[in-house]
């Protein structure tokens, strides 16, 4: 049988905010799998900030994706066909497998996933790369001890809502930035952070300086810019800051930080990170977030939109913070 794979492309480099224009759809037979080789009918896709940056032809963590090439993502799906001893027909996966109805592989980069405890969309959000993204910055950067309190960014978000409920179990102050009422209102009332201050409000500094009456001993940056001053004239002497994500300048806006020399008169450390250069370390984080979601001690909110076709507006909304929790795209 031949299958018909549709499929979205890198179509144009854009230039600040990302629109349709930059991508295209299109459709071609799936070539015969060779020996070795298995083929995953994707079911989810997950939609992130970085895919923005493999938008862009610039020097970064990782090189640009080509025009023409397919979008970069990692989804969740089943095996369908399989030429491979290590997979079957029927097993559950996660892969690097891009914008597309089916990805084909020889095993390298796949997770296989039990479904049956841990819904397949949370190995895309809390037990997954978003999830060991918090897991890491929180435990390996900021190391927080009981009673610190900890500032997260994008709190309600895929990594920001794991970060401040981790921050939770381990005896902190948890405090959120988020943008609006009804997310800070989910990120306090449903994730269970002491406090979280909406950045649109328009009082940011002072709110936050309310809701962390003990200074900041820990940062988790998402967003950088306003969200990163605030918490910065909060920190207590011999912070940590674990800069996680810059998204309030993916599309080119200048982020610059007002006062650095806080990072001296406070000695902070600050420690920039990609979760996908401690790959080593996966294993014990994804353990013990399944673990927590199984325990009901880790909460998460999946975003979904529906169809393969509308990943470009999932993007763009994520980029512009429609999204409410982990973004994903049903394929189908
Ligand atoms: P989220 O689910 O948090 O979604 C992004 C959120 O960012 C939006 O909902 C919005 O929340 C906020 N946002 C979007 N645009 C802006 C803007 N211009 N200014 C301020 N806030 C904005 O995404 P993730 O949890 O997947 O990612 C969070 C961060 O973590 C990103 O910066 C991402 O790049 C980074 N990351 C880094 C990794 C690493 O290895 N270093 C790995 C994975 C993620 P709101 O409405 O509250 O503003």
């Amino acid at each position: 049988m031949t299958r018909i794979n549709r499929r979205i492309l890198l179509a144009s480099r854009p230039e600040g905010a990302v629109t349709p224009a930059s991508f295209k759809l299109e459709q071609a037979p799936l070539d015969a799998l060779a020996e070795g080789q298995f083929r995953v009918r994707n079911l989810y896709l997950s939609i992130d900030p970085y895919m923005r940056g493999r938008m862009n032809d610039a020097k970064s963590y990782a090189a640009p994706l080509a025009l023409g090439e397919v979008m970069i993502g990692e989804t969740a799906g089943d095996v369908v066909e399989s030429k491979h001893r290590d997979f079957a027909v029927g097993d559950k996966v996660t892969g690097m497998f891009g914008w597309q109805d089916y990805g084909t592989s020889d095993g390298a980069g796949v997770r296989k996933i039990d479904d049956t405890r841990v819904p397949m969309t949370a190995y895309l959000g809390v037990a997954g790369m978003p999830g060991a993204t918090a897991w890491y910055g929180l435990n390996k950067i900021i190391a927080p001890r009981p009673g610190q309190t900890v500032v997260v960014s994008a709190a309600s978000g895929a990594v920001g809502s794991v970060v401040g409920q981790l921050a939770k179990l381990a005896g902190c102050r948890a405090v959120g930035i988020a943008g609006g009422e009804q997310k800070c209102r989910y990120v306090v009332d449903e994730l269970g952070f002491d406090a979280c201050v909406d950045y649109k409000a328009g009082n940011l500094h002072q709110d936050l300086k309310n809701a962390t009456p003990d200074g900041v001993d820990g940062c988790f940056e998402n967003v950088g810019g306003e969200a990163l001053d605030a918490t910065l004239s909060r920190m207590n002497p011999f912070g940590r800051i674990a800069v996680c994500g810059m998204i309030a300048g993916y599309d080119g806006q200048p982020v610059p930080i007002k006062q650095p020399s806080i990072i001296l008169t406070m000695r902070l450390l600050v420690q920039g990170f990609i979760v996908t250069e401690h790959l080593d370390l996966w294993p014990e984080a994804l353990g013990t977030l399944a673990a927590l979601v199984l325990e009901k001690k880790l909460r998460y909110r999946d975003s979904v939109v529906d169809g393969l076709e509308h990943a470009p507006e999932a993007l763009i909304g994520l980029l512009q913070g429609k999204n409410f929790g982990k973004q994903l795209v049903k394929i189908a």
